[in-house]
Parts: C-alpha cells; sequence; structure tokens
C-alpha cells in the first residue's frame, strides 16, 4: 500500500497514526509526512504522539518496541 499522497510505500505505523488521528474505517492512507503536514504538525511532534499511543498500548499500532 502507498501513500495517498506521495506515493511513499506505507509501514504499520503510518496506517496506525492514520486510523488514529483522521479516521478509524479508512481504506486509504497517508504517510506519516504527508499525515504531519495535513494535520498542520512537525513531523518530530507525530511521531512522540505515536509513540505515546504505543506506550499506552493502543491496538491500531504494532506492539512491541516503540521505536521502530
Ligand atoms: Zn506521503
Amino acid at each position: 500500500m502507498t501513500c495517498l499522497c506521495c506515493g511513499k510505500e506505507l509501514d504499520a505505523l503510518d496506517i496506525g497514526a492514520h486510523r488514529k488521528l483522521i479516521n478509524r474505517q479508512a481504506k486509504e492512507f497517508l504517510c506519516r509526512d504527508c499525515l504531519a503536514k495535513d494535520l498542520g504538525w512537525e513531523r518530530k511532534f507525530l511521531d512522540e504522539m505515536i509513540d505515546r499511543y504505543r506506550r499506552w498500548g493502543c491496538t491500531l499500532f504494532p506492539q512491541g518496541k516503540a521505536k521502530e
């Protein structure tokens, strides 16, 4: 699967972040770079939020180590 906006290959974190922050039912996704832009966030802030959600055990993200 690739980013709707830039065509970059997506990973599980991109998809989880899109579901969490945009639309849980989404079938098409943005990569983290485009998602951050869309939200008006710094990419770094988005990564921190993802880290936080994962530490809280959010099921939209892959479990395990908190950094990819
Ligand atoms: Zn993108």
